[in-house]
């Protein structure tokens, strides 16, 4: 290791060395043949260890109508695979949890991470993972490499993390200034040295950079970079900022209204209540969802108010110089401006929660040619039911909008290359099955689809994006038409 900072911080004796329980727990988790038996065993070892299993087994979350008094019956209800992740995370909590330096607010990031492990379950189970405790660990330990770092380091990279202000990547910028080195790295270092599971070792890496993880753990990792963001709303306290962005994303993910989404909010407050007392981390001053929703919401609704007037202003203006709405009215389906507008809210979204979004160009097969035999009225009627065979079979977070003559596009959030693909062929064998009935004549119309995905640690552009589905368009044209191609993104400024 050539950086002696950042051995400093591996070889800190302030850094704390992990027990015997943990070290064993570690090896038996990484065992795919472990038994009930001997994970209870070495959960026995540990009597702070067992008190929180057993106070877990017996809390709201996994609610029994009996109590559960014995370790080997916890391991039982909660499962082998919830238990093994449980017990990895507990006992490294109680090593963690020590003092800060001073000036580090200790219980602001035990907060942000108690919040953030507790968003990251929820968002997990609802992406359907297969074991959401894996996110739940891996939000509680994400900011293992800077709890690391201000142990060891002191008060000079206190300095230094408080100048960020929560911000993770200037943080890094500034500790790479100071130090040669980020806390991402000694997080990686650490992860190596304690020998954590890959999916554990993967949260504590790419939490702020979630597209960057190994595909076998990407999942994982996308949902603690969710549930960081989550967090935010939570230390935020009502920030309506935050709130605004927490349900755009809950509506575009997973389709939720805000009703559905400040319902989450409070789970995962009730959640994260419940694990800090398991836990006995400090903290505790965090508002409750319910008042973050309130405080956010009455200062929605003084910018509402606001925003009520600037669009009584606008609307006189819009009289004025007839500026366009945001719907196509040959087709009804969303305009350029519209679609732009979206492309631009969902890549923001993209970016600050670590998902993709893929769009898809689509252009009707010479149509030139069917306007010239059947007649202009013709044409548009094509381009009406083009558009409504293209509306219905899309979900209902997709925006569909006419980007110009005969050509479309679709925006899909939280959407892979791979998905996207499939709604375009599906969109495409569609319309190939569709005929028009126009003044007792049949007419038979095909379209080509370039597709292609954002992904939000690229720094690609949405023109890039648009560029990369009009190339792969280019070639499904080339290919004979009636076909969907996949584009790839190039990005000029990564
Ligand atoms: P290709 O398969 O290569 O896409 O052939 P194409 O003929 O569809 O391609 P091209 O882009 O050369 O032609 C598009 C034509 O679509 C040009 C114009 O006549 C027609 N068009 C564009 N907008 C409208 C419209 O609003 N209504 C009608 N009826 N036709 C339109
Ligand atoms: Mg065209
Ligand atoms: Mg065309």
């Amino acid at each position: 290791m050539e950086n002696s900072r950042l051995q400093q911080v591996l070889d800190s004796s302030r850094l704390p060395s992990l027990p015997a329980a943990a070290i064993r727990i570690i090896e038996l988790v990484q065992q795919p043949d472990v038994t009930v038996t001997e994970l209870a065993d070495a959960i026995a070892v540990d009597p702070a260890l067992t008190s929180k299993v057993l106070k877990t087994a017996n809390s709201p979350l996994y609610a029994q109508s009996r109590s559960i008094s014995r370790l080997r019956d916890a391991v039982m209800l909660l499962g082998l695979r919830t238990m093994k992740t449980l017990a990895l995370g507990f006992s490294l909590i109680d090593q963690l949890k020590m003092q800060g330096q001073a000036g580090f607010d200790h219980k602001r990031f035990w907060e942000q991470s108690l919040y953030a492990a507790t968003a990251a379950r929820t968002i997990a189970k609802r992406s359907g993972l297969p074991d959401p405790e894996e996110a739940f660990l891996g939000g509680l330990l994400q900011g293992l490499g800077v709890l690391a770092c201000q142990q060891a380091l002191g008060t000079e990279y206190v300095a230094v993390y408080n100048a960020a202000s929560g911000d993770t990547t200037r943080l890094a910028e500034l500790e790479r200034a100071a130090f040669g080195f980020d806390h991402v790295t000694a997080a990686t270092a650490l992860a190596g040295r304690w020998n954590f599971p890959e999916s554990l070792a993967a949260c504590l890496i790419h939490a702020s950079e979630p597209e960057k993880a190994p595909a076998a753990t990407r999942q994982v990792v996308q949902s603690v970079a969710a549930g960081c963001r989550v967090a935010e709303v939570f230390i935020g306290e009502g920030d309506p900022e935050a709130v605004e962005m927490y349900r755009l994303a809950c509506q575009s993910w997973f389709r939720m209204d805000t009703e559905q989404a400040d319902a989450m909010l409070q789970d995962i407050d009730a959640d994260a209540r419940v694990m800090r007392t398991v836990l006995e981390l400090p903290g505790g001053s965090v508002l409750s969802a319910g008042e973050i929703l309130s405080r956010a919401n009455e200062a929605l609704a003084l910018l509402t108010l606001q925003a009520e007037a600037d669009n009584a202003r606008l609307e006189r203006e819009r009289d004025q110089f007839s500026i366009q709405a945001s719907s196509d009215p040959l087709t009804g389906v969303a305009n350029r401006r519209e679609f732009e507008r979206v492309l631009d809210q969902q890549l923001r979204l993209a970016r600050r929660y670590g998902f993709r979004v893929s769009i898809a160009m689509l252009d009707l097969d010479h149509f030139k040619r069917l306007n010239d035999t059947f007649g202009h009225q013709a044409g548009d009627e094509v381009l009406r039911q083009a558009a409504a065979v293209v509306r219905q079979n899309v979900r209902a977070s997709d925006t569909v909008a006419r980007y110009g003559g005969e050509e479309f596009v679709i925006v899909m959030p939280n959407t892979s290359l791979g998905g996207a693909a499939s709604l375009a062929n599906r969109v495409r064998a569609a319309l190939d099955a569709h005929i028009v009935e126009f003044e007792g004549r049949d007419i038979f119309v095909t379209m080509s689809v370039g597709v292609a995905v954002y992904d939000p640690r690229s720094g690609a552009s949405a023109t890039e994006l648009v560029g990369a589905a009009d190339a792969a368009l280019y070639e499904a044209k080339h290919a004979g038409r009636n076909a969907v191609r996949l584009g790839r993104v190039q990005a000029t400024a990564a």
